[in-house]
Protein backbone atom coordinates (compact mmCIF):
# COMPACT_ATOMS: atom_id res chain seq x y z
CA UNK A 1 0.00 0.00 0.00
CA UNK A 2 3.00 1.93 0.15
CA UNK A 3 2.87 2.70 -3.51
CA UNK A 4 1.17 6.07 -3.99
CA UNK A 5 0.58 5.70 -7.59
CA UNK A 6 -2.17 2.86 -6.52
CA UNK A 7 -5.56 4.40 -5.14
CA UNK A 8 -7.00 0.74 -4.12
CA UNK A 9 -5.03 -2.49 -3.75
CA UNK A 10 -7.54 -5.37 -4.08
CA UNK A 11 -5.43 -8.59 -2.83
CA UNK A 12 -6.07 -12.15 -3.13
CA UNK A 13 -10.29 -12.32 -2.05
CA UNK A 14 -12.15 -15.21 -1.86
CA UNK A 15 -15.96 -14.84 -1.32
CA UNK A 16 -18.11 -18.13 -1.21
CA UNK A 17 -21.85 -17.87 -0.63
CA UNK A 18 -23.05 -21.25 0.65
CA UNK A 19 -20.00 -23.35 -1.49
CA UNK A 20 -20.76 -21.49 -4.50
CA UNK A 21 -17.26 -19.54 -5.14
CA UNK A 22 -18.50 -15.86 -5.97
CA UNK A 23 -14.47 -14.67 -5.64
CA UNK A 24 -11.20 -16.76 -5.84
CA UNK A 25 -7.66 -15.36 -5.40
CA UNK A 26 -9.01 -11.84 -7.02
CA UNK A 27 -6.17 -9.48 -7.24
CA UNK A 28 -6.24 -6.23 -8.97
CA UNK A 29 -4.37 -2.61 -8.29
CA UNK A 30 -6.47 0.75 -9.29
CA UNK A 31 -3.80 3.22 -10.52
CA UNK A 32 -4.27 7.24 -9.52
CA UNK A 33 -6.52 8.82 -12.42
CA UNK A 34 -7.59 5.64 -14.24
CA UNK A 35 -10.85 4.53 -14.67
CA UNK A 36 -10.67 0.79 -14.57
CA UNK A 37 -13.32 -1.61 -15.82
CA UNK A 38 -14.77 -4.94 -14.67
CA UNK A 39 -16.42 -6.63 -16.83
CA UNK A 40 -17.69 -9.98 -17.44
CA UNK A 41 -20.84 -12.50 -17.75
CA UNK A 42 -23.67 -12.33 -15.62
CA UNK A 43 -22.78 -13.92 -12.33
CA UNK A 44 -19.29 -13.45 -12.52
CA UNK A 45 -18.79 -11.53 -9.26
CA UNK A 46 -18.74 -8.31 -10.16
CA UNK A 47 -21.20 -6.93 -7.75
CA UNK A 48 -19.52 -9.08 -4.83
CA UNK A 49 -16.43 -7.84 -5.61
CA UNK A 50 -17.78 -4.16 -5.22
CA UNK A 51 -19.74 -5.05 -1.88
CA UNK A 52 -16.43 -5.90 -0.84
CA UNK A 53 -15.02 -3.02 -1.72
CA UNK A 54 -17.52 -0.86 -0.15
CA UNK A 55 -17.93 -3.29 3.47
CA UNK A 56 -21.09 -4.55 2.41
CA UNK A 57 -19.78 -8.04 2.30
CA UNK A 58 -16.95 -9.43 4.59
CA UNK A 59 -14.42 -11.24 2.05
CA UNK A 60 -13.80 -14.69 3.29
CA UNK A 61 -9.86 -14.23 2.70
CA UNK A 62 -8.03 -11.46 1.68
CA UNK A 63 -7.41 -7.28 1.99
CA UNK A 64 -8.55 -4.48 0.18
CA UNK A 65 -6.18 -1.10 0.81
CA UNK A 66 -7.50 1.67 0.23
CA UNK A 67 -5.54 4.81 0.24
CA UNK A 68 -3.17 3.60 2.96
CA UNK A 69 -5.77 2.14 4.57
CA UNK A 70 -6.93 -1.50 5.21
CA UNK A 71 -10.99 -1.19 4.32
CA UNK A 72 -11.27 -4.82 5.38
CA UNK A 73 -13.33 -4.70 8.50
CA UNK A 74 -14.61 -1.29 8.23
CA UNK A 75 -18.22 -0.17 7.77
CA UNK A 76 -19.66 1.39 4.58
CA UNK A 77 -19.76 4.33 5.87
CA UNK A 78 -16.30 4.62 7.60
CA UNK A 79 -14.99 3.67 3.83
CA UNK A 80 -17.32 6.43 2.49
CA UNK A 81 -15.96 8.75 5.15
CA UNK A 82 -12.62 7.45 3.72
CA UNK A 83 -13.43 9.37 -0.10
CA UNK A 84 -15.00 6.00 -1.44
CA UNK A 85 -18.37 6.46 -3.24
CA UNK A 86 -20.21 3.96 -4.97
CA UNK A 87 -23.58 3.68 -7.50
CA UNK A 88 -25.42 0.22 -6.81
CA UNK A 89 -26.69 -1.78 -9.08
CA UNK A 90 -30.14 -0.59 -8.19
CA UNK A 91 -30.14 2.97 -7.16
CA UNK A 92 -30.35 4.12 -3.67
CA UNK A 93 -32.00 7.03 -3.29
CA UNK A 94 -34.28 8.86 -0.91
CA UNK A 95 -37.84 8.22 -2.67
CA UNK A 96 -39.55 11.32 -0.45
CA UNK A 97 -37.30 13.95 -0.73
CA UNK A 98 -36.76 16.00 -4.06
CA UNK A 99 -33.53 16.22 -6.44
CA UNK A 100 -32.50 19.03 -4.56
CA UNK A 101 -32.96 17.72 -1.04
CA UNK A 102 -31.34 14.25 -2.42
CA UNK A 103 -28.23 15.79 -2.96
CA UNK A 104 -27.70 17.83 -0.01
CA UNK A 105 -27.99 14.74 2.08
CA UNK A 106 -24.43 13.48 1.49
CA UNK A 107 -22.98 16.64 1.53
CA UNK A 108 -24.72 17.54 4.50
CA UNK A 109 -24.01 13.97 5.78
CA UNK A 110 -20.36 14.37 5.35
CA UNK A 111 -20.36 17.66 7.41
CA UNK A 112 -22.42 16.09 10.11
CA UNK A 113 -22.17 12.33 10.47
CA UNK A 114 -25.14 10.42 9.21
CA UNK A 115 -28.83 12.08 9.88
CA UNK A 116 -30.36 11.03 12.64
CA UNK A 117 -32.95 14.56 12.64
CA UNK A 118 -35.93 15.18 10.72
CA UNK A 119 -33.92 15.63 7.01
CA UNK A 120 -36.85 18.06 6.00
CA UNK A 121 -35.56 20.67 8.83
CA UNK A 122 -31.71 20.13 7.76
CA UNK A 123 -32.37 21.83 4.58
CA UNK A 124 -33.46 25.11 5.85
CA UNK A 125 -30.66 27.85 5.99
CA UNK A 126 -27.84 25.60 4.20
CA UNK A 127 -27.08 27.57 1.45
CA UNK A 128 -23.49 27.04 0.34
CA UNK A 129 -24.11 23.35 0.30
CA UNK A 130 -27.60 24.15 -1.61
CA UNK A 131 -25.89 26.46 -4.39
CA UNK A 132 -23.07 23.14 -4.76
CA UNK A 133 -26.30 20.65 -5.10
CA UNK A 134 -27.79 23.05 -7.46
CA UNK A 135 -24.83 22.65 -9.85
CA UNK A 136 -24.03 19.19 -9.00
CA UNK A 137 -27.63 18.44 -10.01
CA UNK A 138 -27.07 21.02 -13.25
CA UNK A 139 -23.79 19.21 -14.35
CA UNK A 140 -25.41 15.67 -14.47
CA UNK A 141 -28.30 17.04 -16.64
CA UNK A 142 -31.39 17.11 -14.33
CA UNK A 143 -31.44 20.90 -13.99
CA UNK A 144 -35.05 20.72 -14.91
CA UNK A 145 -36.26 18.00 -11.94
CA UNK A 146 -34.62 19.96 -8.97
CA UNK A 147 -37.71 20.21 -7.16
CA UNK A 148 -39.10 17.06 -8.11
CA UNK A 149 -39.88 14.07 -6.12
CA UNK A 150 -37.10 11.18 -6.36
CA UNK A 151 -39.96 8.96 -6.82
CA UNK A 152 -41.29 11.11 -9.77
CA UNK A 153 -37.98 10.02 -11.54
CA UNK A 154 -37.29 7.77 -14.92
CA UNK A 155 -35.03 5.05 -13.74
CA UNK A 156 -32.29 6.49 -15.74
CA UNK A 157 -33.07 9.75 -14.14
CA UNK A 158 -32.77 7.93 -10.91
CA UNK A 159 -28.99 7.00 -12.03
CA UNK A 160 -27.98 10.56 -12.74
CA UNK A 161 -29.51 11.25 -8.92
CA UNK A 162 -27.52 9.17 -7.28
CA UNK A 163 -24.29 9.33 -9.36
CA UNK A 164 -24.79 13.92 -8.35
CA UNK A 165 -24.82 12.54 -4.99
CA UNK A 166 -21.48 10.44 -5.18
CA UNK A 167 -20.05 13.58 -6.66
CA UNK A 168 -21.13 16.33 -4.26
CA UNK A 169 -18.71 14.01 -2.08
CA UNK A 170 -15.75 14.47 -4.14
CA UNK A 171 -15.03 11.58 -3.60
CA UNK A 172 -11.33 9.79 -4.00
CA UNK A 173 -12.59 7.06 -5.69
CA UNK A 174 -15.97 6.16 -7.49
CA UNK A 175 -17.34 2.48 -7.67
CA UNK A 176 -20.12 2.44 -10.34
CA UNK A 177 -22.28 -0.77 -10.87
CA UNK A 178 -23.34 -0.55 -14.39
CA UNK A 179 -24.35 2.91 -14.35
CA UNK A 180 -26.13 2.38 -17.92
CA UNK A 181 -27.66 -0.33 -17.24
CA UNK A 182 -32.10 -0.24 -18.26
CA UNK A 183 -31.47 3.11 -20.28
CA UNK A 184 -31.94 3.74 -23.73
CA UNK A 185 -29.30 4.92 -25.96
CA UNK A 186 -29.54 8.29 -25.80
CA UNK A 187 -29.43 8.28 -22.20
CA UNK A 188 -26.36 6.31 -22.25
CA UNK A 189 -24.87 8.62 -24.48
CA UNK A 190 -25.38 11.46 -22.61
CA UNK A 191 -23.97 8.80 -19.53
CA UNK A 192 -20.86 8.23 -21.33
CA UNK A 193 -19.82 12.02 -21.85
CA UNK A 194 -20.91 12.99 -18.23
CA UNK A 195 -18.26 10.16 -17.18
CA UNK A 196 -15.54 11.35 -19.48
CA UNK A 197 -15.80 14.63 -18.29
CA UNK A 198 -15.68 13.49 -14.57
CA UNK A 199 -12.71 11.56 -16.20
CA UNK A 200 -11.20 14.69 -17.44
CA UNK A 201 -11.53 16.20 -13.74
CA UNK A 202 -8.67 13.56 -12.79
CA UNK A 203 -11.27 10.99 -10.65
CA UNK A 204 -10.08 7.49 -10.24
CA UNK A 205 -13.37 5.52 -10.64
CA UNK A 206 -13.81 1.69 -11.13
CA UNK A 207 -16.69 0.80 -13.55
CA UNK A 208 -19.14 -2.32 -13.49
CA UNK A 209 -20.31 -2.39 -17.31
CA UNK A 210 -22.05 -4.77 -19.46
CA UNK A 211 -22.19 -2.70 -22.20
CA UNK A 212 -18.99 -2.77 -24.16
CA UNK A 213 -19.49 0.05 -26.22
CA UNK A 214 -19.47 2.05 -22.52
CA UNK A 215 -16.21 -0.05 -21.48
CA UNK A 216 -14.10 0.25 -24.45
CA UNK A 217 -15.42 4.34 -24.63
CA UNK A 218 -14.12 4.96 -21.03
CA UNK A 219 -11.68 2.44 -19.81
CA UNK A 220 -7.78 3.00 -19.42
CA UNK A 221 -7.30 -1.01 -18.25
CA UNK A 222 -10.06 -3.53 -17.93
CA UNK A 223 -10.12 -6.48 -15.92
CA UNK A 224 -12.41 -9.11 -16.93
CA UNK A 225 -13.81 -11.68 -14.32
CA UNK A 226 -15.69 -15.39 -15.69
CA UNK A 227 -16.81 -17.73 -12.94
CA UNK A 228 -15.53 -15.47 -9.95
CA UNK A 229 -11.76 -15.69 -11.66
CA UNK A 230 -9.80 -13.01 -13.33
CA UNK A 231 -9.50 -14.41 -17.32
CA UNK A 232 -7.67 -11.42 -18.56
CA UNK A 233 -6.24 -7.86 -17.28
CA UNK A 234 -4.97 -5.05 -19.63
CA UNK A 235 -5.53 -2.17 -21.98
CA UNK A 236 -8.97 -2.03 -23.92
CA UNK A 237 -7.37 -2.91 -27.21
CA UNK A 238 -5.43 -6.13 -25.57
CA UNK A 239 -8.64 -6.83 -23.99
CA UNK A 240 -10.68 -6.69 -27.57
CA UNK A 241 -9.35 -9.70 -29.42
CA UNK A 242 -8.24 -11.72 -26.34
CA UNK A 243 -10.01 -15.24 -27.34
CA UNK A 244 -10.43 -16.23 -23.49
CA UNK A 245 -12.76 -12.96 -23.42
CA UNK A 246 -15.05 -13.84 -26.03
CA UNK A 247 -15.22 -17.02 -25.07
CA UNK A 248 -17.00 -15.96 -21.98
CA UNK A 249 -19.13 -14.12 -23.28
CA UNK A 250 -20.68 -16.84 -25.45
CA UNK A 251 -23.77 -18.23 -24.74
CA UNK A 252 -24.65 -14.78 -23.03
P1 LIG B 1 -22.33 -10.19 -11.41
O1 LIG B 1 -22.48 -8.87 -10.73
O2 LIG B 1 -21.03 -10.37 -12.10
O3 LIG B 1 -23.48 -10.50 -12.32
P2 LIG B 1 -22.66 -11.24 -8.72
O4 LIG B 1 -21.46 -10.75 -7.99
O5 LIG B 1 -23.92 -10.54 -8.47
O6 LIG B 1 -22.34 -11.33 -10.28
O7 LIG B 1 -22.88 -12.77 -8.35
C1 LIG B 1 -21.83 -13.74 -8.43
C2 LIG B 1 -22.40 -15.10 -7.99
O8 LIG B 1 -22.65 -15.07 -6.59
C3 LIG B 1 -23.71 -15.45 -8.66
O9 LIG B 1 -23.73 -16.84 -8.89
C4 LIG B 1 -24.75 -15.04 -7.62
O10 LIG B 1 -25.91 -15.79 -7.76
C5 LIG B 1 -24.02 -15.31 -6.32
N1 LIG B 1 -24.43 -14.41 -5.24
C6 LIG B 1 -24.25 -13.07 -5.21
N2 LIG B 1 -24.68 -12.55 -4.06
C7 LIG B 1 -25.15 -13.59 -3.32
C8 LIG B 1 -25.73 -13.71 -2.02
N3 LIG B 1 -25.91 -12.64 -1.23
N4 LIG B 1 -26.08 -14.96 -1.60
C9 LIG B 1 -25.89 -16.03 -2.38
N5 LIG B 1 -25.35 -16.00 -3.60
C10 LIG B 1 -24.98 -14.80 -4.08
MG1 LIG C 1 -23.87 -7.35 -10.90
Amino acid sequence: SGVPDKVLHIDDVHKSFAGLHALSNVDLDVRHGETHAIIGPNGAGKSTLLNVCVGRLPPDRGAVIFDGHVLTGKTPHEINQLGVARVFQTPEVFLDLSVLQNVMVPALSKRDGPFKLNPFAAFAGETEIRDEAEAVIASVGLADHMRDTASSLSRGDKRRLELAMCLIQHPKLLLLDEPTAGMARHDTNATIDLLKRIKEGGMTKVIIEHDMHVVFSLADRITVLAGGRIIAQGRPEEIKNNPKVKEAYLGE
